[in-house]
C-alpha cells in the first residue's frame, strides 16, 4: 500500500501549482467578478495539455490516469473553481461520449480542436422540468429519412453561451423509458438549434451558464452517438469519474480555504495575540485539516479504483458525497476565522464560500448518494 505520489505525478502537480499561482490566483478575483468565460486561461490551459490528459496520442491526448486527472482538478480548484469546473467540463463531461461513441471523423473535427482548447464543449442533460429526476426529460429525437429532428429545451448548461459543440440526452422512444434515451452532437449554428437566456448566478460566475433549445433542429443520423437506447447505460459509464472529480475539485477548493485560515489566524491580532493563539481557533484549524485529509483519502482510492478497472460505484459516491459536503464545512468554519472580513470583498474567502455550492449539485446531490450507498449495503 502506497499512499504518496510518485515522482512523476509529483512533479505533475508541482507544474500546475506553479501555472496556477503564477497566472492563475493573481486574476482569479477579478475575473469572477466580471462572470465572463475566462477566453485567455481557457486557451493557455489548452496549449498546456491540460484537456487531453486521458484521451490517446493520436487525438493529441496524453493518456494518464485518473490519479493525475485529479491532481489537475484539485491544483486547478485551489486557484480558481470556475477554471477548474470549465477543464472538466472541456475534459471529461463535454468530449468524452464523442471519444467513446463519435465516428473518426467527429474525433477529428471536434475532438482533437477541443484538446488543443481551439473549440469549446458542453453537456447538456438538465431541463427545466428534469434535474435529478432525468426520467423526466421531454426533449425527443425523432427519425425522418436520414435525419433525426431535435425538439425540446434544456438549462443549466455549462459553457453554453461560447461552446462549438453539445452532447446532449434526448428521447428516441419516450414509450421504453431510460432504455428510449439517447446521446446526440449538435454544433452550433445548427438551423433550429439556439442559445437561450444566461443564467446569473452567485457560484462559479466564470463558468458561464444558459438554457439552450431545439425547435425542428435536423442532424444527420451520424450524430447519435453510439447505438440506439444506449444512452442511459453510456451515462452510467462516466458517473464514477464525475463524482470522483467533482470530489477532487472540492479538496482543492477546501485546501485554498485551510490556507487562507492560517495566514489570516497567524496576521489577525486580537486581545494582544494573534487569533490563531486562542486555543478555539487551533481546535477548528485542526477540525478542517482532518476532514480534508479524510475527504482526500476517499477521492484517491476511488480514482485508484477506477486506474485498476475495479468496479466503484459506492466508493466514488462516497468520495463526491463527503468531499462536496466537507468543501461546505470547512467553507462555513473559514469565513468564521476571517470575522466580518468573511463576507468582504477584498478577501478570497468569500469567493470560496460561495464556489463551494456549486459542488453539491453536479454528479448527484448528497441526498441521491446517500441513497445510492444505501443501496450498495446489501
Ligand atoms: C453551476 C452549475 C452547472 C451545471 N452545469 C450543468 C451542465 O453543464 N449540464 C447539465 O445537464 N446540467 C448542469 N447543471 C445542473 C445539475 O446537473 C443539476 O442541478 C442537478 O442534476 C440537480 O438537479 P436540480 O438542480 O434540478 O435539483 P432537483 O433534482 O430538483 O432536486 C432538488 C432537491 O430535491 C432532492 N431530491 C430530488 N430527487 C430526490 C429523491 N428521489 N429523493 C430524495 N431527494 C431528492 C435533491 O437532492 C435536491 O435537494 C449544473 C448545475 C449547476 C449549479
Amino acid at each position: 500500500m502506497d499512499f504518496t505520489l510518485n515522482s512523476e505525478e509529483e512533479l505533475f502537480r508541482k507544474t500546475i501549482a506553479t501555472f496556477v499561482e503564477k497566472e492563475v490566483m493573481p486574476v482569479a478575483d477579478e475575473l469572477e467578478n466580471k462572470g465572463e468565460f475566462p477566453n485567455s486561461l481557457f486557451q493557455r490551459a489548452g496549449n498546456l495539455g491540460y484537456f487531453g490528459l486521458r484521451y490517446p496520442t493520436k487525438y493529441g491526448g496524453t493518456e494518464t490516469n485518473t490519479i493525475m486527472f485529479c491532481i489537475l482538478c484539485e491544483e486547478l480548484a485551489r486557484g480558481w473553481l470556475s477554471l477548474a469546473m470549465i477543464t472538466a467540463m472541456q475534459s471529461l463531461m463535454g468530449t468524452n461520449f464523442i471519444y467513446r461513441f463519435g465516428t473518426e471523423d467527429q474525433k477529428k473535427d471536434l475532438l482533437v480542436p477541443a484538446i488543443k482548447g481551439e473549440k469549446i464543449a458542453a453537456f447538456a442533460l438538465t431541463e427545466p422540468g428534469a434535474g435529478t429526476d432525468l426520467e423526466s426529460i421531454q426533449t425527443t429525437a425523432k427519425k425522418e429519412n436520414n435525419h433525426y429532428i431535435l425538439n425540446g429545451n434544456k438549462t443549466w448548461i455549462t459553457n453554453a453561451p461560447v461552446a462549438d459543440f453539445f452532447t446532449v440526452l434526448a428521447y428516441t422512444d419516450k414509450s421504453k423509458g431510460l432504455k428510449g434515451v439517447n446521446f446526440f452532437l449538435v454544433e452550433k449554428g445548427t438551423p433550429g438549434f439556439s442559445i437561450g437566456k444566461k443564467i446569473d448566478k452567485i457560484s462559479v460566475r466564470g463558468g458561464t451558464i444558459a438554457e439552450i433549445s431545439f425547435d425542428e433542429c435536423k442532424i444527420p443520423l451520424s450524430n447519435m452517438l453510439g447505438k440506439d437506447g444506449e444512452g442511459y447505460p453510456q451515462l452510467q459509464g462516466i458517473l464514477a469519474e464525475i463524482r470522483v472529480m467533482t470530489g477532487a475539485l472540492s479538496v482543492g477548493l477546501a485546501r485554498r480555504a485551510l490556507e487562507e485560515c492560517i495566514k489570516y489566524s497567524q496576521e489577525r491580532k486580537q486581545f494582544g495575540r494573534p487569533i490563531g493563539k486562542f486555543q478555539a481557533i487551533r481546535m477548528k484549524l485542526g477540525e478542517i485539516a482532518t476532514d480534508l485529509e479524510a475527504a482526500r483519502l476517499l477521492v484517491y482510492y476511488a480514482a485508484w479504483l477506477i486506474d485498476q478497472k475495479k468496479s466503484c460505484m459506492k466508493e466514488a459516491s462516497m468520495a463526491k458525497l463527503f468531499a462536496s459536503e466537507m468543501a461546505n464545512r470547512v467553507v462555513d468554519e473559514a469565513t468564521r476565522i476571517h470575522g466580518a472580513y468573511g463576507i468582504a470583498e477584498e478577501f478570497p474567502i468569500q469567493r470560496l464560500f460561495r464556489d463551494a455550492r456549486f459542488l453539491l449539485y453536479g454528479g448527484g446531490t448528497s441526498e441521491i448518494l446517500k441513497l445510492i450507498i444505501g443501496r450498495e449495503m446489501k
